[in-house]
């Protein structure tokens, strides 16, 4: 079984999606389960409503899950396997408090040492702990030997017990903190592959240590996807406005364009232009590189191009908000103006607005509507301009520059012989 594991905390950047698209199309190419797990335990942290919002992205992307948790719902098990190993001994409750704790933190930083847990409440004796009234944290005592394992994106990884240090798995309220749930859920939810981002290299071996604790031997594999930078080369931010796939929606990209995009990202494939049941038919997580990846957004807006130029035009009509075929097609011709709904639909939107009626070509253009409400329905534009010519009596520029704007309420654009076949159906309602 393979999982999407968002924190329902914020916006969601593309870098989850990237991990949401990767899940999905391995636990497709493997014939395995793809579910979504809501990690809402920080309660500080958790946003209203961005669960759902998550949830709607996941579907407009066509990233169907088989089962949708949300990890707050497993608490009482996250405490059961606590206690399981505070009676073991691998974990003790720990009562020093935050202001303690902070304090030994800036003594590390101000003798440039790495900060470690000072493993003082490790030695406190039963009594003690019973005796002891003030709220707690339980820790989960560091490894003895290095934590091992092997990244299918950036090979083998060691990382001493030091590293991993005695960790809080248990919260003063009694709730699992991140890696504990996640350790926890992974195993009950019996994932065999965990797709995230790089930033959680450094869990994973206090994952592993935590399952290694409660005495679960099933190798869980993983992969852990390089960061994307933006333009300057740094982390991709929430001050990136490309990084939010809301933003990315409202400006027009279509999901296709999108997923496409996330794929090719630092990857090798067999074409630059794909669906995702095309990915699904290739996609091999050894093809991507190791180094982190630059977003280009010009690369998008020519996928976007190209997926529209693809797509059914009913479907894509819909994406403007129209509905017949004929819509999607004019959109077609309008790729060389921009890339995106949000560019392409104003000039859609011009087409059906009323026309400027002060303008220099107000008198030509009154002409041409005339000739036009009269007109028989032509199939070609040759035979409609020759209908015109002669009827009105206008030429050159005389004639194409008023009947542009009159058809499309703009100076410039595609041919009016390409966009013709497709506004034909609509002329009364255009020039009215
Ligand atoms: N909830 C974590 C996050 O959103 C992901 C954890 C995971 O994939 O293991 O960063």
């Amino acid at each position: 079984m393979l999982r999407f594991a968002p924190s329902p905390t914020g916006d969601m950047h593309i870098g989850n999606l990237r991990v949401a698209i990767f899940n999905y199309i391995v636990a497709k190419q493997r014939g395995e389960r793809f579910i979504v797990r809501i990690e809402d335990t920080d309660k500080e942290r958790n946003i209203e409503g961005k669960d759902r919002e998550i949830l709607e992205i996941l579907q407009l992307f066509g990233l169907h899950a088989d089962d949708v948790y949300y990890q707050s719902h497993n608490l009482t098990v996250h405490q059961h396997m606590a206690i399981k190993l505070l009676e073991a001994r691998k974990a003790f409750a720990c009562f020093c408090t935050p202001e303690e704790l902070e304090a030994e933190r800036e003594a590390a930083k101000a003798s440039k040492k790495a900060y470690r847990y000072s493993g003082k409440c490790e030695v406190l004796s039963d009594a003690e702990v019973l005796a002891n009234e003030k709220p707690f944290t339980v820790r989960l005592k560091k490894p003895e030997s290095a934590i091992e394992f092997n990244d299918l994106i950036k090979g083998n990884q060691s990382f001493a017990p030091d590293d991993i240090d005695s960790f809080v798995i248990m919260r003063a309220d009694k709730t699992a903190t991140y890696n504990f749930a996640c350790a926890i859920d992974d195993m009950l939810h019996d994932i065999s592959l965990v797709i995230r981002g790089e930033d959680h290299v450094s869990n994973t071996p206090k994952q592993i240590h935590i399952r290694n604790q409660l005495g679960y031997d099933k190798e869980i594999a993983y992969a852990h996807l390089p960061i994307i930078l933006n333009t300057e080369g740094k982390k991709m931010s929430k001050r990136d406005d490309a990084s939010s796939v809301k933003w990315l929606i409202e400006e027009g990209f279509l999901p296709e364009a999108i997923a496409n995009y996330l794929i090719l990202l630092g990857n090798k494939t067999p074409q630059e232009v794909f669906t995702m049941e095309e990915a699904i038919a290739w996609f091999d997580l050894a093809n991507l590189s190791k180094a982190a990846a630059k977003f280009d957004i010009d690369k998008l807006r020519f996928l976007n191009r190209e997926h529209m130029k693809r797509m059914d035009s009913k479907e894509l009509s819909r994406a403007f908000g129209f509905a017949d075929a004929a819509i999607g097609e004019l959109v077609k011709c309008y790729l060389e103006e921009g890339s995106t709904v949000k560019e392409i639909k104003p000039k859609i939107e011009a087409i059906f607005s009323a026309k400027p009626t002060d303008h220099e070509w107000k008198e030509q253009m009154e002409n041409l509507r005339n000739a036009l409400k009269e007109a028989p329905l032509f199939e070609t534009f040759d035979e409609l301009k020759s209908y015109l010519m002669k009827t009105t009596g206008l030429k050159g520029k005389n004639f194409f520059k008023p009947l542009r704007l009159l058809l499309t309420g703009a100076e410039h654009g595609p041919e009016l012989s390409q966009l013709y076949p497709h506004l034909k159906s609509y002329l009364l309602e255009i020039i009215k």
